[in-house]
């Protein structure tokens, strides 16, 4: 089959990618390896129970907010369901043995008023934080659509630190840390997470705050309609293996089932360090794909899917954050505290409402604890990586029951997922969730550019510049706009 766009992974990245190519007329062909699309935003099923494969909320849905704009343009705003989280706290944190528990709430003054209730003595660095963020955004690629000219980050924003800057901000331990959580952080890197990464995040979910009501596959569902509606053809089943060149240029990706599919160009919304292992080794520098090879990751999660007892557990508007104690912000994690923290994650179903029938709880889990089995398949594991899941599973219980005491007689059953689930589940390397990590000490070593040194080979998704959804939605403008010209394709999404 012959395309003028091939694009590579039909997640979040290849899936918008793909509506925008198409809307501008390429003929796009989505390769998906798995039965279907939508990567991190896909459910699974297991014993009747549906569970979002991580996805828990999405931030800037009002009308006119950033993420809701981006929607608007692809066709999708008001095809997902949703659910707004609370305001008065739509996240919320606690830490160590401490019962304070603190709250993020909805728009921004909402926000300050409510730490400075907790933290009263810390009005001043409180209102310092809101005004720095409001700032950092400003600069930060697309996040201001009518004022984007180019989506380059300027350099003192790369190099600026979320902790260092925290903590110039106030001596507050407690205060630093509570500003610091609720996923704006790289888990094991808080101190090397950038400040604009931080900053796009908090500011997305401050905005606002919403749940995707009856599952995560909604969005990926509203994603593939708007794809094939643009005339866009998505090939489930279709792992990728190898590019085929000629001269300079790739002329086709082959699958490991043998298939050919020709293009003109080519995207990968897959992560650059497996996008190059398809790409022989005389078509690229070395010293190319040894940068690339040697980036950093972040931290894989490792999740347990609860089923309760009926009538059991509460449906929570927020998400509950726990950190072992302070110290998580200052990296320093020792092995015998694990689970370091948790964030616990309630779905929404318009059809129950009060209490519902499932949850999850999501930790991170360092590389060196399930390195052994990495590059096995599945079946190859063997007993020990089981028992090994059995155990994190009990010590993470254990860490949980201590905030929800009981919480154990109401799990009727649960199944479980390591960082590695999610390698053999969306191929990415080291189960890293979030893909490649952004250093503030060394900026420029991560950052990737859509394209790449094949002069028809682009760059897209997670790894090339933020993560989550709103994060890769921009990054796939970024990358469709190498096609288009920057300025037209902000153009048409502010008049969409
Ligand atoms: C546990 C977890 C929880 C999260 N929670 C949130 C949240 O609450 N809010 C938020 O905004 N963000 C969240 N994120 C981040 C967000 O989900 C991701 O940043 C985003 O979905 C990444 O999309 P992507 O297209 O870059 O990658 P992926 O979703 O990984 O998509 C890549 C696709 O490529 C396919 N693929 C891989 N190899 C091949 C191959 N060889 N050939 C063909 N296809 C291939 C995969 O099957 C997959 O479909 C979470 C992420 C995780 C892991």
């Amino acid at each position: 089959m012959n395309f003028e766009l091939i694009i590579v992974g039909g997640g979040l990245g290849g899936l918008v990618s793909g509506i925008i190519l198409a809307k501008e007329g390429y003929s796009v062909c989505i390769l998906e390896k798995n039965h279907q699309a939508g990567g991190n935003l896909q459910t699974f099923t297991r014993d009747g129970h549906k569970f979002n494969t991580g996805l828990h909320y999405i931030g800037s849905m009002d009308e006119g907010q950033t993420l809701h704009r981006f929607f608007k343009y692809l066709g999708i705003a008001d095809k997902v369901p949703l659910k707004k989280m609370d305001d008065a706290g739509y996240d919320r944190i606690t830490v160590g043995e401490d019962d304070t528990v603190y709250r993020h709430a909805m728009g921004w003054e909402n926000f300050s008023e409510t730490l400075i209730r907790q933290f009263p003595e810390e009005r001043e660095a409180i209102s310092h934080y809101v005004d720095s963020i409001s700032e950092a955004i400003k600069s930060i690629p697309l996040y201001d659509l009518e004022n984007a000219f180019s989506y380059h980050l300027e350099p003192h924003q790369l190099n600026l630190c979320t902790m260092a800057f925290l903590r110039s901000l106030t001596k507050d331990e407690r205060l630093q840390s509570i500003l610091a959580g609720a996923n704006s952080i790289y888990h094991g890197a808080a101190m090397r997470t950038p400040f604009y990464l931080h900053a796009c995040i908090r500011n997305s979910f401050v905005n606002s705050a919403w749940r995707i009501s009856g599952g995560s596959d909604k969005l990926a569902g509203a994603l593939l309609e708007a794809f094939t509606d643009a005339g866009g053809t998505l090939i489930t089943d279709a792992q990728v293996d190898r590019f085929e060149f000629d001269g300079d240029k790739i002329s086709a990706a082959w699958l490991k089932d043998g298939r050919r599919f020709a293009g003109k160009h080519f995207i990968s919304s897959l992560h650059p360090a497996v996008t190059l292992q398809m790409v022989p080794p005389d078509r690229i520098r070395r010293a190319f794909r040894q940068r690339i090879e040697s980036l950093e990751n972040t931290a894989g999660f490792f999740t347990l899917y609860l089923v309760f007892k009926k009538d059991f557990f509460p449906y929570l508007n927020y998400n509950h954050f726990h950190y072992y104690s302070d110290d998580y912000f200052r990296d320093l994690l020792p092995d015998d505290q694990w689970p370091h923290t948790y964030l616990v994650y309630t779905p929404f179903y318009e059809e129950s409402p009060g209490f519902i029938p499932t949850a999850s709880i999501l930790t991170f889990m360092g590389y060196d604890d399930y390195k052994q089995w990495d590059g096995l398949a599945p079946d190859q594991r063997g007993q020990d990586y089981y028992d090994f899941r059995e155990m994190a599973s009990q010590r993470l219980l254990n860490a949980v029951e201590k905030r929800y005491p009981g919480i154990r007689n109401g799990i009727e059953k649960y199944f479980v997922s390591t960082p590695l689930t999610f390698t053999d589940f969306t191929g990415t390397p080291q189960g890293s969730g979030y893909g490649i990590l952004k250093d503030c000490k060394n900026p420029a070593r991560a950052i990737v550019l859509p394209r790449t040194k094949i002069p028809n080979l682009f760059f897209t998704g997670q790894n090339l510049n933020i993560h989550g959804v709103l994060g890769t939605t921009i990054n796939a403008v970024i990358t469709c706009a190498e096609f288009t010209g920057f300025r037209y394709l902000v153009n048409k999404i502010i008049h969409a």
